[in-house]
């Protein structure tokens, strides 16, 4: 097996794998974020990644509802904080089969997302590189991977006024020599932040996840 297929249609990572923002991990005795999170609407389909031999699902302590999934090879995905499960141990699943629904079940977890983890031969990988691009086809643009995350968070269209404003915050930022990128932008001008969050790379995983105000209000890691 070398290749896997992309568990959801509308493909956008909410968190990548290896990081440890704020030492989160490290707190629960991990030494970072062992997979990779992909934003998911609530409900939205989740479709088995290769062919393989459902060997564990139900609830997990921390993972809410989850599948566990045997490939060839030592290979083995897992797919947590699901609201539905649609296959049983001991199905035999190839890649693209439904196998459930996506919620935001389990512990630490503040969103609706899927947290999909690689095993081969029981080590946590990372799967970015295996994902097989021939899958993206016309169902996941793969300018996607890149979109920015705020973007998927909390922008939501230009509201009104929105274009003025992002004009007069442009101009400002140009006269000090500023050029920030678009996701900065939408950070600034949608997300409510100001400059100095927005510079900080420590600040990054907060004001890419959440506005401002949405921030302040909850006062937590907007990930898990
Ligand atoms: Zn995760």
């Amino acid at each position: 097996m070398t290749s896997l297929r992309l568990p959801l249609k509308d493909i956008f990572i909410a968190q990548p794998f290896g990081v440890n923002y704020f030492n989160f991990y490290q707190k629960m005795g991990l030494p970072y974020h062992p997979g990779v999170d992909f934003r998911a609407r609530n409900g939205c389909k989740l479709y088995a990644s290769n062919r393989g031999k459902v060997v564990r699902c139900g609830a997990y302590s921390d993972g809410g509802l989850g599948i566990e999934i045997q490939h060839p090879e030592g290979w083995s995905t897992f797919y947590y904080h699901l609201k539905k499960i649609s296959v049983k141990v001991g199905d035999i699943v190839i890649a693209g089969d439904l196998i459930g629904y996506c919620d935001n079940t389990g512990k630490y977890t503040t969103g609706d997302h899927l947290h999909f983890e690689l095993r081969v031969n029981g080590e946590k990988i990372n799967p970015a590189g295996y994902f097989n691009k021939t899958y993206l086809g016309d169902e996941i643009n793969p300018k996607d991977w890149k979109k920015s995350r705020c973007y998927h968070r909390y922008y939501r269209g230009r509201p009104k006024g929105g274009y003025i404003n992002e004009l007069k915050i442009l101009a400002i930022l140009g006269k000090k020599k500023i050029y920030p990128t678009a996701e900065k932008i939408n950070a600034l001008v949608y997300g409510g932040w100001d400059i100095e969050a927005v510079k900080n790379d420590n600040m990054y995983w907060i004001w890419s996840q959440l506005k401002k105000d949405e921030y302040l209000e909850k006062k937590e890691i907007p990930f898990n």
